[in-house]
């Protein structure tokens, strides 16, 4: 019983990291499971994208769920402080406790993710407007490169909406002058690379599913997290010759 911490180093932490998103997800899904939202009520927008955003999703669900996760994380919180919390959390004042907000965020994605799976959208093979989501309107996203033909989608890390885009451009401002983007990569991650947009200032991942397989996308991101730090910390470096306001 128990992880033998040999070496103290990254791979340990690493591997306790996972361990607990595993926890997280098999919680997730098993709420996934036992609560149907098919009967949910979104307010209409009109077929106007997004179709939903996050505020529109039901605060006793996202409560829950997050209490779930709570107790799964060994840091049970009474009900009735997790609303004030979430207020908290949606006016953007988060003080101490990441990991308890963290949860949170897994909570909101879980929800997200259970409204997209039971809203009836058919896949489309065009390429699809880059940012935010069409479903969630959150801008968290990554881009993946197909296994077998190399095509670009975007994949949504809130409520796991993939669709498919062209092949270059910045996800976040969608600018195409291919001369403004660097892409940062590391051999510690092979298949990964960091996308840095010089017009707009902002990065994005791309997973390159040809060089590595990924089974878990959401799992990806989490693990290959470094690669944020050497991104802002390459931003700061080269902001002053970037031609950003
Ligand atoms: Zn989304
Ligand atoms: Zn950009």
């Amino acid at each position: 019983m128990g992880t033998e911490k040999t070496d103290g180093g990254q791979a340990t932490s690493l591997s306790a990291v996972k361990e607990n998103y595993l926890k997280m997800r098999a919680e997730i899904t098993a709420w996934q499971k036992e609560n149907n939202l098919k009967d949910l009520k979104l307010p209409s927008r009109s077929g106007q994208y997004p179709l939903f955003t996050i505020n529109d999703l039901p605060e006793n669900a996202i409560i829950d769920l997050w209490d779930r996760l709570n107790i799964v994380a060994e840091e049970k919180i009474d009900h009735s402080k997790l609303a004030v919390l979430q207020d908290e959390f949606s006016a953007g004042r988060i003080q101490g406790n990441e990991p308890l907000f963290s949860r949170l965020s897994l909570a909101i994605a879980g929800v997200a993710q259970a409204v997209y799976q039971q809203l009836p959208i058919s896949a489309s093979v065009d390429d699809q407007p880059m940012c935010p989501c069409p479903v969630c309107g959150e801008d968290n996203l990554m881009t993946t490169l197909d296994a077998l033909n190399g095509k670009r989608f975007l994949h949504c890390l809130v409520c796991g909406n993939e669709r498919p885009i062209k092949i270059s451009g910045c996800i976040h401002c969608g600018s195409e002058n291919s001369s403004q983007q660097t892409y940062l990569n590391s051999a510690e991650f092979p298949g990964v690379e960091v996308v840095v947009c010089l017009d707009c200032g902002q990065y994005f991942k791309e997973i390159d599913l040809r060089e590595r397989r990924v089974e878990d996308l959401d799992w990806e991101n989490i693990r290959t997290l470094p690669l944020h730090y050497a991104a802002e910390q390459w931003i700061l470096k080269n902001r002053p010759t970037m031609s950003l306001n």
